[in-house]
């Protein structure tokens, strides 16, 4: 082993993870510059092991221990630079916390990133799934990033349309893509744009309010509804939604309108709909549902959680019952949104 580097051997990675889910890594290494992420990644290439990227645990499920290196990403380190126009360059580094970039974006007075407050987690694995929350995604404001190709070592530069985002996905999702380590991320920002306030709940908070619309109290306004809907990870272990919303034709969301009038659905420009996983779940009768050390959240029914501390086996087994059930209820197929290590 290099003496240099500091691996550790046999590291609990439950603390790391927001499900709690009991899993070892036969070897941990937090990189906090690029140098020890090559090294951490020669460490694995001698030993032939493969590598697990780790941000902030919260959106990452491990089925079983994990046999290789778990390579924390710790780069740290944010820089503004002002343009003539008026916008500002935002670089973050991977593994700054997401949250508190968007409270110092805004606190600056830059708009682009209020509406994704509170979601937990790093920089570095935003763009994995293209973040998104009451209307805005990660890929409205993102620029570039930067990443290390794990086959060369060499860092190149992607631009937003190389990333392929979509809704919860990326090329960082797909076997082009899994070999980039992302470094850092660019976003350009402005003190102008818009501020997006039309989706549901937001926008009946901010009426309610009457107050003035800056980037500051849409992040209010944000929090506070988060807060009051979603299980705090570090009371209830969670990984937040646990399935995507799924998307039908138009055809059977009217088959599914005649027979359930209430459905929640939005309406999309290709002529599909999104529908809300949660309430297709809370229909089904699962919200608030037990099962061992495993549940389904009592205000959230597309939250599964771990207050048990369960083994990520069992959260995986409560979540097939549901999507079998949702799939035999309402003939819609529901897709598991964290990653699981394993795959399937
Ligand atoms: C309470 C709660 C609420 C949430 N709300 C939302 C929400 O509103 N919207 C939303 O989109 N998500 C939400 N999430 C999911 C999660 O917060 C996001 O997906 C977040 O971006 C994950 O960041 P992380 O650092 O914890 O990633 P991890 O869980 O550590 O990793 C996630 C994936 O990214 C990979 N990865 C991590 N870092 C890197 C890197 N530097 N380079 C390449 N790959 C990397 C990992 O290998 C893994 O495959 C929520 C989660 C919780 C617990």
């Amino acid at each position: 082993m290099n003496s240099s580097l500091p691996v550790q051997e046999n590291v609990d990675l439950a603390p790391l993870l927001t499900l709690r889910t009991p899993a070892q890594a036969r070897f941990y290494l937090c990189a906090q510059s690029i140098a020890e992420i090559r090294q951490g990644l020669e460490f694995a290439r001698a030993r032939d092991l493969p590598v697990l990227l780790l941000g902030g645990g919260s959106n990452l499920i491990l089925v079983e221990d994990f046999d290789g290196l778990v390579l924390h990403l710790g780069l740290k380190g944010v820089t503004y630079t002002p343009q003539e126009d008026g916008s500002c360059i935002v670089r973050a580094a991977a593994g700054e916390n997401w949250h508190e970039l968007v409270t110092n974006t805004v606190a600056r007075g830059y708009r682009g990133l209020e509406n994704l407050a509170l979601i937990p987690g790093t920089v570095g694995a935003a763009p994995v799934q293209n973040i998104g929350a009451y209307g805005v995604e990660l890929k409205d404001t993102l620029t570039r990033v930067e990443v290390l190709d794990r086959r060369t070592f060499q860092c190149r530069t992607l631009t937003n349309p190389e990333c392929g985002f979509s809704y919860r996905n990326s090329l960082f999702k797909t076997s082009d893509g899994q070999h980039f380590i992302i470094l850092a991320v660019e976003f350009r920002l402005d003190r102008s744009r818009p501020l997006q306030v039309g989706y549901g709940d937001l926008a009946r908070v901010l009426e309610s309010r009457g107050a003035e619309m800056t980037e500051a109290s849409v992040m209010q306004a944000v929090m506070e509804i988060r807060r009051s809907k979603l299980p705090d990870p570090k009371l209830i272990p969670n990984v937040g939604s646990f399935f995507m919303n799924p998307i039908v034709d138009c055809r059977q969301f009217q088959h599914l309108q005649q027979q359930y009038p209430q459905i929640a659905h939005y309406p999309l420009h290709d002529g599909r709909h999104k529908l809300a996983a949660g309430w297709l779940i809370d229909q089904a009768g699962w919200k608030g549902y037990r099962e061992g050390n495993v549940g389904v959240h009592d205000r959230q029914a597309l939250v599964l959680i771990n207050p048990g501390q369960g083994r990520g086996s069992e959260v995986i087994e409560l979540a097939r019952k549901i999507q079998r059930d949702i799939l035999q209820r309402f003939g819609v197929a529901l897709n598991i949104e964290p990653v699981r290590v394993p795959g399937d």
